[in-house]
């Protein structure tokens, strides 16, 4: 009967799916799609947890503050790692997303909303995502892994008996599973991701031209520079920043097969993670994938040759999704349309009436 209620009420409601990334979260609407996009990033003021602007300085809003009020105020990316480094500010991050698509459009009632998480997370963790968004005006959460949100959002026939496999490179983590019959058979979560190729090129530039550069400045090189295989044509881009020796500005030209040795490293530990979890798949899934080759997903899959240097490493297919930065998004979107079916296999908030 109250099943029955539910299933009504969610004709009503704007049903949510979020994918909580570490770098971006992305927020869907049943029937909608993709409503918010936006850097998961809080302000708040140096030394405490009040999120500045009443709450309000999150996301987009959290970047173009910090240009603009330095000093006193400090970015925190509370999933950087792929754990959560606050439970109060990670709160305050998903309360205000799911307020801000939720107050789109007037009187609504409660939604029920599908979070997708690193599958790292602890059970601790997981209860701490269920209570904010409740908290923040949810009737119902489920917590989907973010592998298997990818897996769907890429299109991969993940509920059959075949093996799938996700390689999902975000911006604080990497996340490799094999998944078959709607779970996840092997898995293997890795604080290594597009941060760390951002860090890889500050290192590099400091240490071979003593030049100082900020993340935004590194992310952008890797975005227009680097790579993970030799290019057809390599590339060239002048690059400012301040001299470590003089504190004066400076420019430089740096070249993308120098950028390729300084990401040498934090590729090397993907390749590595994803041989492992290859090494210790079930047999009858390992031997599927031959057919069936391994699908990148997360925005660090669109680093140039990503995918060669994967194939070469395993001798398997391998296939970049469309939109990638969107896949796990997109998953959560078809729980979402598939809720009643779903809902008991999914890590939940447990009502009396369910
Ligand atoms: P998360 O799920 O952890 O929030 P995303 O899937 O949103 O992460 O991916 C963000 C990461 O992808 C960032 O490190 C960003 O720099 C990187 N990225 C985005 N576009 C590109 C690109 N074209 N080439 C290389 N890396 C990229
Ligand atoms: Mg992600």
């Amino acid at each position: 009967m109250f099943r029955f209620l539910d299933s009504i009420l969610g004709w009503f409601s704007m049903d949510m799916g979020i994918d909580l990334g570490t770098c971006n979260t992305l927020v869907c609407v049943r029937g909608e799609g993709i409503v918010l996009n936006e850097p998961s990033v809080v302000a708040v003021r140096k030394g405490t947890n009040i999120v500045l602007n009443n709450g309000e300085a999150v996301g987009i809003m959290a970047k173009e503050m910090l240009g603009k009020t330095p000093g006193s105020i400090t970015a925190i990316r509370p999933l950087k790692d792929g754990v959560i480094s606050d439970f109060e500010i990670t709160e305050a991050m998903l309360s205000y997303f799911i307020r801000k698509v939720h107050g789109r459009g007037g009187w609504r009632i409660r939604p029920r909303v599908v979070i997708a998480v690193p599958s790292g997370i602890t059970a601790v963790e997981r209860r701490a995502v269920i209570d904010s968004a409740e908290r923040a005006g949810a009737r119902r959460v489920y917590l989907v892994d973010e592998p298997m949100a990818a897996g769907i959002g890429a299109g991969l026939p993940i509920t059959e008996p075949t093996a799938s496999m996700i390689i999902d490179i975000g911006g604080g983590t990497t996340e490799v599973a094999i998944m078959s019959l709607a779970d996840i058979s092997t898995c293997e979560s890795i604080r290594i991701g597009g941060d760390d190729m951002d860090e890889a090129i500050i290192n590099h530039l400091k240490r071979t031209y003593n030049l100082l550069i900020g993340e935004p400045r590194a992310e952008q090189v890797k975005i227009q520079l680097g790579s993970a295989a030799p290019l057809e044509q390599e590339l060239t881009m002048e690059i400012a920043g301040r001299d470590t020796i003089s504190g004066l500005p400076r420019k430089i030209v740096i070249t993308s097969e120098e950028i390729r040795e300084a990401l040498k490293e934090p590729i090397s530990g993907i390749i590595e993670a994803v041989t492992r979890t290859l090494e210790k798949a079930e047999p009858e899934l390992a031997a599927d994938l031959i057919e069936n080759g391994m699908h990148l997903a997360g925005g660090g899959c669109l680093l140039r040759g990503m995918d060669t240097v994967l194939a070469n490493a395993t001798g398997l297919k391998v296939v970049r999704a469309d939109e990638p930065l969107t896949c796990v998004a997109r998953g959560t979107s078809v729980y979402l349309e598939n809720l009643e079916i779903w809902k008991d296999t999914m890590d939940h908030s447990g009502y009396g009436w369910s």
